[in-house]
């Protein structure tokens, strides 16, 4: 072996990706005293010197907006990726539309998530056992719950403890108080309240108190941005360089893992992975791999991955890698609303996203199969005074001066309510190779196939009447009728909640991974981001993609000690 190349097997474990699943798994090993390699398709990202956190929106083109290559504006903190990635290209089945968000950078999607973090409650669990619909999960919410507390006080959330049974409280202590609510939310709740609906703080993985050696968050710039003083939680300003701490983890960035390998007896012994800059294939010796590259690309790798012991691809004996794939149901509907009109300025741009929010509060009615579908949704509230881009609220009419004065008069005055719901898996949600399209690195594509189901579609309708009721209540006055659910929902993927492509379960026959994320077919082959999901409760992913990596890896851990791997 040539001085400075890598052997694989001078590492305990190879963790694929740096994102949520990826880097919590590196930080619990490397903690654990075990060496780590972990490989990282897209660019090395230093979010202290590299986000634009203080610019101004006047200094952008086009005043900030988004284009094809920013797509959620200019500033945004994916520096490399979006919906398409060029030279990386995904196809779709006829008649279905799916949009693949990805971000080829150190820390993947966490660099610019909304950071909403809410604990799944007992009943996410055990769908499957409630209303015969979906798959439960192999475990309770209670073996869980250790980890939810451990997670949320390393990733530091802020929130409130509600009661709520959609909102599990945590331990005293564990959650960072709360930002105030502001006037909008405020006025949100009130009207809310008037209809029996609850409003409660987001959790959010916000730092609102400094914590070991991130900040407090300030409350003044946007944190799609990224946030370089580590008050966002996003794993390249905590996770990663934490576990670099210890001295036991390696990170390759510009790493694009092509397949992994097995060895006569079907076991994990290598995997191959493209050098971006070299264009060159390296084939690595592994003891141990995690994939956590998110659940359509860890899907995508296991697909790839065809053998002569798994010719259906890596630990799909089952059949169901790349299946039950699904995302959040998602719709937007909002309101000018004329009591927060010309109201004094102020700066209320808190920490970017809603400080209140709408839980779900029809759990008890669906027990009784009361309603007309089966699973809940919550909302997202957009209000409030922000730093002004090129777009301005509401229908507004004129030219010059006065329309300039009519602006300045309904700034701030604009309610939008999105919609967040639990999609049920389906047969026509799923995920193939494509075996006639190739990326630029040779590794053939991914074909998506996507149908809404009347689930989905009667959750939207009555998301879009409560939306309207709520925002009615107000004071809100609208002149069109409500748009028809199946034009209204969002694309599927549109959300980035993909889940459930490669799920757990209790049997090798209906899963791909026991509980630990494990898979049934190779013992020291490992999926730890989203993919494992066996269902997708309205509550945002990506907190259980982490305490799920957490839990599993400490597994992972003492399997080694014991010798079992
Ligand atoms: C705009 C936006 C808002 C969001 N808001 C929220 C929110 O509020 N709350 C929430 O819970 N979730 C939210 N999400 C979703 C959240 O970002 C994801 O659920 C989470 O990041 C997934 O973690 P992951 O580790 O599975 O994948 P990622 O974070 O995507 O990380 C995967 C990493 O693996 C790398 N990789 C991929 N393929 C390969 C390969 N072949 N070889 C090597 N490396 C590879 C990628 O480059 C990437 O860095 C949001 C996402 C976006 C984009
Ligand atoms: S608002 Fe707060 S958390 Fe968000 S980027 Fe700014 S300082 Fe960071």
């Amino acid at each position: 072996m040539m001085e400075g190349q890598i052997n694989g097997h001078d590492y305990d474990v190879i963790v694929v990706g740096s994102g949520a699943g990826g880097a919590m798994a590196a930080y619990t090993l490397t903690k654990s005293g075990r060496k780590v390699l972990m490989l990282e398709a897209g660019r090395d990202y230093d979010p202290k010197t590299e986000t634009p956190m203080f610019k101004s929106n006047f200094d952008a083109p086009l005043l900030g907006a988004g284009n094809s290559d920013k797509d959620f504006g200019f500033y945004d903190a994916t520096v490399d990726g979006g919906w398409e990635v060029p030279g990386e290209p995904y196809t779709k089945g006829e008649g279905s539309e799916f949009l693949w968000w990805r971000a080829r950078m150190l820390g993947g999607r966490t660099n610019h998530w909304g950071r909403y973090s809410l604990r799944f409650s007992e009943h996410d669990f055990k769908g499957f056992s409630r209303d015969g619909l979906g798959a439960d999960w192999p475990f309770e919410y209670w073996d869980l719950a250790p980890w939810y507390d451990e997670t949320e006080a390393l990733v530091g959330i802020c929130g409130t403890n509600t009661g709520l049974d959609d909102m599990p409280d945590s331990p005293e202590g564990v959650l960072q108080p709360p930002p105030k609510p502001r006037v909008p939310e405020l006025l949100v709740s009130a009207a809310a309240k008037k209809l029996g609906i609850p409003t409660a703080p987001m959790h959010r993985a916000v730092l609102t108190r400094p914590k070991d050696d991130r900040q407090a968050c300030f409350y003044a710039t946007p944190c799609g941005r990224g946030c370089s003083i580590g008050a966002a939680f996003q794993t390249t300003t905590s996770l990663i360089p934490m576990a670099q701490a210890t001295g036991l983890l390696t990170v390759i960035t510009d790493a694009m893992v092509k397949e992994v390998n097995v060895d006569e007896k079907g076991k994990v012994n290598a995997l191959t992975y493209i050098d971006k800059k070299t264009k060159q294939a390296h084939r690595l010796d592994a003891k141990v791999i995690i994939l956590a590259a998110s659940a359509c690309e860890s899907a995508r790798i296991l697909l790839n991955s065809k053998s002569e012991s798994h010719p259906n691809g890596l630990a799909n004996s089952s059949g169901h890698v790349g299946r039950n794939i699904m995302d959040s149901t998602g719709v937007s509907y909002g309101a000018h609303i004329p009591a927060l009109e010309g109201r004094p300025k102020y700066n209320e741009d808190g920490h970017t996203a809603n400080h209140l929010f709408i839980p779900w509060w029809g759990h008890k009615v669906q027990e009784k199969k009361a309603m007309a579908f089966p699973r809940g949704y919550h909302f997202e509230i957009g209000s409030g005074f922000r730093a002004p881009s090129s777009w301005v609220s509401g229908d507004l009419d004129g030219y010059g001066k006065p329309l300039k004065e009519i602006a300045k008069q309904a700034y701030g005055s604009y309610v939008g309510l999105a919609l967040r719901g639990e999609m049920l898996p389906n047969d026509d949600c799923y995920m193939e190779i494509d075996e006639d399209v190739k990326d630029k690195w040779g590794i053939p594509v991914v074909k998506f196939h996507w149908k809404w189901s009347q689930h989905e579609l009667k959750q939207v309708e009555h998301g879009l009447k409560t939306a309207r009721q709520i925002l009615e209540t107000m004071g809100a006055k609208f002149d069109k009728p409500l748009p028809k659910a199946e034009d209204a929902i969002l694309k599927g993927g549109q959300i980035i909640h993909e889940v459930g492509s490669t799920r757990m379960g209790d049997s090798p026959t209906e899963s791909v991974t026991n509980q630990w994320g494990q898979t049934w077919d190779c013992s020291n082959l490992f999926v730890m981001d989203a993919g494992v999901f066996a269902s997708n409760p309205h509550k945002n992913c990506t907190l259980t993609i982490m305490t799920l990596a957490m839990r599993n890896s400490t597994w992972l851990a003492r399997q080694l000690d014991k010798g079992e791997l």
